[in-house]
């Protein structure tokens, strides 16, 4: 009864149905009838996703001391984009079915309409994915701004600042998580491809000597991390780009697909820049971009290795490895096996019963977790119902306080994975659920 990605055909499906029914990820606007496929984040997805950016930050920035973080405007001027290369090659042939007048991005469709099946399109198009807008009351060149399509920029541009601010020297990164826009022409897949999403970047600077070393380091930490948070090994594989098919400004681009329900895709990829960016920024600004070594009194532009993620686009592909429907007692169940980690909630606080005798001592209960854990709390329906509801989120304990607690100050402690419940005393509560996260 296992359903995983490689198995159910209809996972997607109900991955997005179990999103917007249990408060995941809404689409946008929808009491307007939604906005081309934009999506909102509801109480559970909030949770979830920056779970999913805390852990990222606590492995780049947290537990590093070469790494330091950043936090650039999501607006800027039209010189960044032309230093970068966005204003003249960040388009995707665009073409328009003859048929259905459908318009497709030319390098995803093989030639045939996903239409109509018409095979005649009109001559491919460039199109800019950049959102452009204006900054300030006054139209005209001068005002023209545009909204960031990746985060790496902001740590190209401030690359001079950060050196100056923090004393480090390559090899060090500066990372960055925020939100980017891109006018993707076909967006699709629930939020594998919006138009609005969040990236996880971190720009790593090297000594040009070192830069194929940090590259297959950085390639291996990143896969190495989507294991570690709890994505099983046959959903995950290494794509290196063949030469011909790099962007213009990488030297090497490794992508760790994930097996979506649709196949293999990509959940983040890893550039070796080169000093591309850095030079281009120098020679545009008049700022030069370098690093000078004391030690040997040399001065050299670095290379950069880029690992970038989505933040949305990893969020989805942890709800995706983590469907799973097994059967409990004679009944299927859904349950999501998310790493406590990410998990929208960590702990359940059930009180048995309604009674007003149980609930001074659960709300005693939860204030003690909720100071170290996200807590759901839920007085409604069976034990048995409220169990199941938050196994379909992931949570990984529930804590029940029954009659017995007033009596013997313990409460049942049940494992979502196991359905094992074990009765804890409520003062050896918080280490008890410490050790088995593995927190001390
Ligand atoms: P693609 O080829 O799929 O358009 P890309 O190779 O241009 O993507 P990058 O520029 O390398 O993507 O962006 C880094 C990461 O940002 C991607 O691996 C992905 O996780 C995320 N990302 C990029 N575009 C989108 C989008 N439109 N929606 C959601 N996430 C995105």
């Amino acid at each position: 009864m296992e359903s995983t990605p490689a198995t159910d055909p209809n996972l997607l499906d109900k991955v997005t149905n179990l999103a917007k029914r249990r408060g995941f990820i809404f689409p946008s606007a929808e009491i307007y009838g939604g906005f081309r496929s934009t999506y909102d984040y509801g109480p559970l997805g909030v949770n979830m996703l920056r779970n999913v950016k805390q852990a990222w930050w606590r492995t780049m920035v947290q537990m590093r001391s070469d790494i330091v973080g950043l936090d650039a405007a999501i607006l800027g001027p039209p010189a960044v984009w032309a230093a970068s290369g966005h204003l003249e090659t960040f388009t995707d042939p665009l073409v328009d079915c003859r048929k259905c007048k459908e318009r497709w991005r030319e390098d995803k469709i093989n030639g045939v309409c996903p239409n109509c099946g018409s095979t005649e399109f009109t001559e491919p198009r460039a199109f800019n994915l950049m959102f452009k807008t204006q900054a300030g009351p006054v139209e005209g060149e001068g005002a023209t701004a545009y909204l960031r399509p990746e985060t790496a920029q902001g740590m190209f541009t401030n690359f001079a600042n950060v050196l100056a601010t923090v004393r480090k020297k390559p090899p060090f990164g500066i990372a960055q998580i925020g939100k980017s826009f891109r006018n993707e022409i076909t967006p699709q897949n629930f939020v594998f491809r919006t138009r609005e999403f969040e990236q996880m970047e971190m720009e790593f600077f090297v000594p040009p000597a070192e830069a194929d070393e940090w590259y297959q380091y950085w390639v291996q930490a990143r896969y190495d991390w989507y294991l570690d948070f709890g994505i099983s090994r046959e959903l995950l594989r290494l794509h290196e780009h063949a030469k011909e098919d790099l962007s213009h400004y990488s030297r090497g681009t490794t992508d760790v697909e994930f097996a979506y329900p649709w196949g293999w895709d990509e959940l983040e990829g890893i550039a070796n820049r080169g000093d591309y960016d850095l030079t281009q920024h120098s020679n545009a600004s008049g700022v030069k971009l370098e690093y000078f070594d004391q030690a040997t009194s040399e001065r050299y532009t670095p290379y950069v290795i880029e690992p970038a993620a989505g933040a949305t686009r990893a969020m989805m592909a942890f709800l995706l490895a983590a469907y799973h429907e097994d059967e409990v007692d004679g009944e299927v169940r859904t349950v999501l096996r998310l790493d406590w980690r990410l998990a929208p909630y960590q702990i359940a606080v059930l009180p048995l019963s309604k009674k007003p005798e149980l609930e001074g001592v659960s709300k005693e209960v939860l204030a003690k977790l909720q100071a170290n854990f996200m807590c759901d709390y839920d007085v409604t329906q069976s034990i048995g119902r409220r169990y199941r509801r938050q196994d379909e989120v992931g949570t990984p304990f529930c804590i029940t306080v029954d009659f017995d607690t007033l009596e013997d100050h313990s409460v049942t402690v049940r494992d979502r994975d196991t359905t094992e419940q074990t009765r804890v005393k409520i003062d050896d509560l918080l280490r008890e659920l410490h050790s088995r996260t593995g927190q001390i």
